[in-house]
């Protein structure tokens, strides 16, 4: 599958190299908001969404709090509708969103794209629609959300020997890496050789992948405010370590918000 990458509007927090690793000083940090597009026998898939039109004319889709500290770019330049046009493409062509989970910074931009079938972990479709305390009801926006999802929780094959969700179409696997939300899974996409796993906000930074990689101290302590389950969100990096020493030849894996994405054969630039 020919697999094209995308950052759907950025977030720019204060603390610079803090946050992100190489931004000098401490003013606002580059955060990636990494998409995929993949070009499916069935149609163009979406994996994830960004930032979309709708949150750059209604900026109140997103909670004050996070304008306030995440400091999202609402430029509709920036959105995956208006890149895919620029590229070329006709975005009727996706036909699927495949979601790594349902945060205002991932499902920005589906309300652009209501004819697609959209794809979501089932536990993290209850935990959405539970709005259950304050922190729910800031990061899961039901104004992003679209009526109808197709919510999937049946085991599907195993997968380098992490267990997957069936459901998405043929070639592309939801891989549970619970802990950052509830539902939250790794999208594994097949390329021409080996796999690309999009590994959401399962760890923020590639450098967390490696034995003794850290993220930057700000990114860890955001990590950490974020998660719903800190001893699941340690077990969830810790497989994407292993799977990486053991497989690392053969999957590319990827994460949302490090600016920097992985150079590798498998993945281009829209
Ligand atoms: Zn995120």
């Amino acid at each position: 599958m020919d697999i094209r990458a995308l950052d759907a509007g950025f977030m720019r927090p204060y603390g610079g190299r803090l946050w992100d690793g190489d931004t000098p000083g401490l003013g606002p940090a580059r955060l990636a908001c990494r998409c995929l597009l993949l070009d499916h026998p069935d149609g163009l898939v979406l994996v994830d969404t960004g930032f979309g039109l709708a949150d750059a004319a209604d900026p109140s889709r997103i909670a004050l709090a996070f304008r306030l500290s995440d400091r999202p770019t609402l430029d509709p330049a920036f959105a995956a509708i208006t890149q895919i046009r620029a590229a070329g493409l006709d975005p009727q062509r996706v036909r699927h969103v495949v979601m790594t989970h349902l945060d205002f910074d991932h499902a920005g931009g589906l309300s652009d794209f209501p004819w697609a079938q959209v794809h979501v972990p089932a536990t993290e479709a209850r935990a959405a629609r539970a709005q259950d305390g304050v922190k729910a009801r800031q990061r899961w926006r039901p104004q992003q959300l679209p009526a109808t999802m197709a919510e999937h929780d049946a085991p599907g094959p195993d997968w380098f020997g992490l267990p997957t969700l069936a459901g998405p179409p043929e070639g592309i696997l939801l891989v549970p890496l619970p802990g950052h939300t509830p539902g939250h899974c790794g999208v594994a996409v097949r390329a021409a050789e080996g796999w690309v796993l999009h590994a959401g906000d399962a760890v923020f930074m590639h450098a967390e992948l490696e034995a003794e990689g850290r993220a930057p101290p700000l990114a860890l302590a955001y990590e950490a405010m974020m998660q719903s389950d800190g001893a699941q969100r340690h077990a969830s990096a810790r497989r994407l370590r292993e799977l990486k020493a053991a497989h690392g030849a053969e999957v590319t894996i990827l994460c949302t918000h490090d600016p920097r994405r992985p150079d590798s054969p498998r993945l281009r630039d829209l």
